[in-house]
């Protein structure tokens, strides 16, 4: 049984309330449990964050950037623990752990790169200086597909920009966060980073918490919608980063199956739980056929399995709700009478096994090309006009990411310009690192990640203005411009 505690106040804290069963969504055994936390603990871990702020704030800059950058040795250092924890719990091959577990180590080392704005205007006699000021404590809320890069995502800018946090992993995988949250108790003083964990209904609890200045969400559009109305309610400042539908549009010049096998991993990775995966594949009809037969190639050539087991490049959807809601899709297009292809998945034992699944050809209006499936299941359709191929992929509520793949690059180029969404690729999909700035359009978040627009989103501006001294009648003039 693997129990880590929680983090608060840089001291490990076993939960008030029961403690949540934490599976391995490969064999639904139960591999651990992550502490219940109280309300009262809750509390105390906003407190110790309020209390570390002044300090931590104060220290300059470049100070915290070094201190936040020694999160990513920590991390490798202990690589080997934590690539098993996240396997364990979330289903992910060893190698796609690994390949998490040096994302979050990216994220942190690179606050090194970071700077503050500097803009200053005027002369001796009325100057001007824009100051970006921490707000104080982040509440930070993650999902369950790349728990402890999600986390790094959050933690390294909020507090480099010199706020602490009170993270929440989900439910479902708290245990790498919460190992990491222990791993790191020596690196920063205590209080920066504090890492709680239990139900659902934490979550809430820290979006109404009064002593939270900013909520740091990333998670469905459903679950957004909630925060954007908790926060209301003290006009807590909030970055959402929500669900998304993206399309691809592969145009007719491509090489057909190189394209596809960058497709099926821009659509298939992590079994498909990736918020910038491929969600709706549309491929000119010249070929189309093709297409479908190379992506189903690789499709079978791959190995679905436990994790941790040699040999495995895909696991299993990690739990059983989301499992429900991606069969459902499934069951559902086969029921409105469009062809599936499968590949094979372990059937008949333990663990939440969907074989990927592609969609031929639904139309525009259909479930599974509205909504966004978050698995394994992929609808992929045809077209001939690429005028209605752009407002196809323009017509869902969401714009996360969407790609365009031709040989063509300024004719594609022309198509990505005309996406609505966030982000935007040629030729390439899921390319985002923490340099570069992430947001979301329409339903599919609200403000900016990563970059130095993601660092300003966790600071308030203030602009000072400075007189060399008071002149007598400076004042009066004031008076007389105040009435
Ligand atoms: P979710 O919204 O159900 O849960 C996310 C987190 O929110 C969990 O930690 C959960 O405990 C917490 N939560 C649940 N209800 C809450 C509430 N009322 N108030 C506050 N917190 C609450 O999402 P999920 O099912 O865990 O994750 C899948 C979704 O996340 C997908 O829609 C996916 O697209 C999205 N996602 C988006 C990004 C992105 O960067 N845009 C990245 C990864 C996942």
């Amino acid at each position: 049984m693997i129990t880590p505690q929680m983090t608060i106040g840089g001291k490990g804290v076993a939960g008030q309330e029961a403690p949540v069963a934490v599976l391995n969504p490969a064999t639904e055994e139960i591999i651990g449990e992550a502490p219940g936390c109280s309300r009262e603990q809750l509390d105390e871990a906003v407190a110790a964050a309020r209390t570390a702020f002044p300090g931590w704030s104060a220290r300059p800059f470049d100070e915290r950037k070094k201190m936040v950058a020694a999160l990513a040795q920590a991390i490798t250092e202990n690589g080997e623990e934590l690539i098993r924890l996240l396997t364990l719990e979330q289903g992910k091959p060893l190698a796609a752990a690994e390949g998490e577990l040096q994302g979050a180590a990216y994220w942190a080392a690179a606050v090194e790169g970071f700077s503050l704005p500097q803009e200053a205007w005027g002369d001796d006699s009325r100057r001007v200086t824009i100051r970006h000021l921490p707000l104080g404590v982040v509440g930070a809320i993650v999902p369950w597909n790349y728990p402890l890069l999600t986390a790094l995502m959050k933690i390294a800018p909020a507090v480099t920009a010199g706020n602490c946090i009170v993270l929440k992993p989900a439910p479902t995988t708290p245990l790498a966060t919460l190992r990491f949250g222990e791993l790191i108790r020596d690196i920063l003083p205590a209080g920066v980073v504090n890492i709680v964990s239990g139900g659902d209904e934490v979550g809430p609890w820290i979006t109404a918490h009064p002593g939270v200045d900013k909520i740091s969400f990333t998670g469905s559009t459903v679950t957004g919608r909630r925060i954007m109305q908790s926060a209301a309610e003290r006009i807590t400042r909030f970055t959402l980063e929500l669900g998304g539908n993206d399309p691809a549009i592969v145009l007719s010049d491509v090489d057909v199956e190189a394209v596809a096998e960058k497709l099926f991993w821009g659509s298939m990775l992590n079994s498909g739980q990736i918020c910038v995966a491929a969600k709706r594949l549309y491929v000119h009809a010249d070929i189309f056929d093709a297409f479908l037969a190379a992506f189903m190639a690789v499709a079978r050539s791959q190995t679905m399995g436990n994790g941790v087991d040699a040999g495995v490049t895909l696991g299993p959807i990690q739990n059983r709700a989301q499992f429900e809601r991606v069969k459902r899709l499934a069951d559902n297009a086969r029921t409105a009478g469009y062809r599936l292809h499968q590949a094979e998945a372990p059937s008949g034992g333990a663990g939440f096994f969907f074989p990927i699944t592609v969609v031929e050809d639904p139309a525009d209006d259909a479930e599974i090309v509205q909504e966004e499936q978050f698995g394994p299941v992929l609808p992929v359709m045809r077209f001939t006009d690429v005028e209605d191929v752009i407002a196809r992929a323009n017509g869902t509520p969401y714009g996360l990411g969407g790609s365009v793949w031709s040989n063509d690059v300024e004719r594609a180029s022309a198509i990505a310009d005309r996406l609505d969404c966030a982000a935007s690729w040629v030729n390439t999909i899921m390319d985002a690192p923490p340099d570069q700035p992430m947001g979301g359009h329409k339903q599919s978040g609200f403000g900016v990640e990563n970059g130095q627009l993601g660092l300003l989103e966790y600071m308030s501006v203030q602009s000072r203005v400075t007189l060399p001294g008071v002149a007598a009648v400076a004042g009066a003039d004031l008076v007389a411009d105040a009435v």
